[in-house]
């Protein structure tokens, strides 16, 4: 792992399922908020306590119920996401909430990323990128950190295979080839170990089998 970044893994549900925090130069950047406010909370105090009190932007890479419903802790920060991801939880959130509750952990509202982007947002003085990355989910986004060479990739990246089905594989198969020519050593999903870019090679390969096979 690189020097400004740390993960958090979490096993409540069958797969572990990553909270990756950024301590950049002025602010602190959570990346998806896992199951619900109490986590949150802890995940917080660690910041507070190691980092300061910088402003948090959280960032949530997709609309999925495993990466959003602690985004109600942080209702008074910026939250960044695409804009099909808060269509996507207006449409899927409550049915999910219902469907998965025994998973909540903490008094989960639905909260909409409040900071909403097309194609990539930059913090140039923080060496950090995020872009649409459709694949996962069309409202997939990615992070960069240059300064450390990580890739967060959501859940575009799974071990030992990604979880798609054949509609969107050429989608996903574009966006994970862009992912190669990226200046990163290290390759984060929303569900893996930390790794590199030959996990991404494996996950094309299974993308391709998937969009030949009859
Ligand atoms: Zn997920």
């Amino acid at each position: 792992m690189g020097n400004r970044g740390t993960l958090f893994q979490f096993d409540d549900i069958e797969m572990i399922t990553n909270v990756y925090v950024i301590n950049g130069m002025n602010f602190v950047f959570v990346i998806d908020t896992y199951l619900g406010p109490s986590i949150m909370e802890k995940i917080d105090l660690y910041i507070k306590d190691q980092f300061g009190n910088k402003p948090i932007f959280v960032i949530n890479t997709h609309h999925d119920w495993d990466h959003i419903w602690g985004n109600c802790y942080f209702k008074s920060s910026l939250i960044i996401g695409h804009n099909l991801c808060v269509k996507n939880i207006k449409e899927t959130g409550l049915k999910a909430l219902e469907e998965f509750k025994k998973y909540i952990k903490g008094n989960v509202i639905l909260t909409y990323p409040n900071v909403t982007f097309e194609s990539k947002i930059k913090f140039e003085d923080e060496g950090i990128e995020i872009y649409h990355t459709p694949g996962h989910t069309n409202d997939s986004i990615s992070i960069i950190d240059y300064h450390d060479k990580v890739l967060f990739a959501g859940d575009n990246v799974e071990e030992p295979k990604p979880y798609l089905n054949k509609e969107n594989a050429e989608q996903y198969i574009k966006t994970l080839e862009e992912y190669l020519k990226l200046d990163v050593d290290i390759i984060i999903g929303g569900h893996t170990n930390v790794c590199n870019k030959s996990l991404i090679r494996k996950n094309i390969e299974y993308a391709q089998k998937l969009l030949n096979c009859e």
